[in-house]
């Protein structure tokens, strides 16, 4: 084998265990946990449920508006019931999206009104 089919399957190999290791990877972070801000309690990514909230841009002017984007995470603790609205300058924010892909399930929220906390009536309404 030439030097340089020694190092293409050297690399290749070393490829195969990257993909490997960060498979590896997802799957332990998965077990890591998550603090509730509201209970102070532990508990494993991977029974907890995250929202991803969205907010409506009501029409404006000739052609803006009128569409939604996202807004923000809500980590529904199943420990209290408490929801905790993770915004960009959130302490747990960059767990959060370091974590997205581990949570148990992932739901998405469009309240059809500007509205600071989910209600249990509304955890509800996603989950039907
Ligand atoms: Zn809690």
């Amino acid at each position: 084998m030439s030097k340089a089919n020694t190092l293409r399957k050297e690399i290749s190999d070393v490829e195969s265990q990257l993909v490997l290791l960060k498979a590896k990877l997802d799957a332990a972070k998965g077990d890591e946990f998550y603090r509730c801000g509201e209970c102070n309690k532990r508990t494993v990514v991977s029974t907890t449920s995250i929202v991803y909230e969205h907010r409506y841009i009501e029409p404006y002017s000739c052609n803006g508006g009128a569409y939604w984007t996202f807004r923000r995470y809500i980590v529904l603790c199943n420990k209290c019931c408490e929801p905790t609205h993770i915004n960009k300058d959130h302490e747990m924010y960059n767990f959060v999206i370091d974590h997205l892909s581990q949570f148990f399930e992932q739901l998405d929220w469009h309240p059809m009104q500007h509205c600071d906390s989910i209600t249990l009536d509304d955890l509800r309404q996603i989950q039907k």
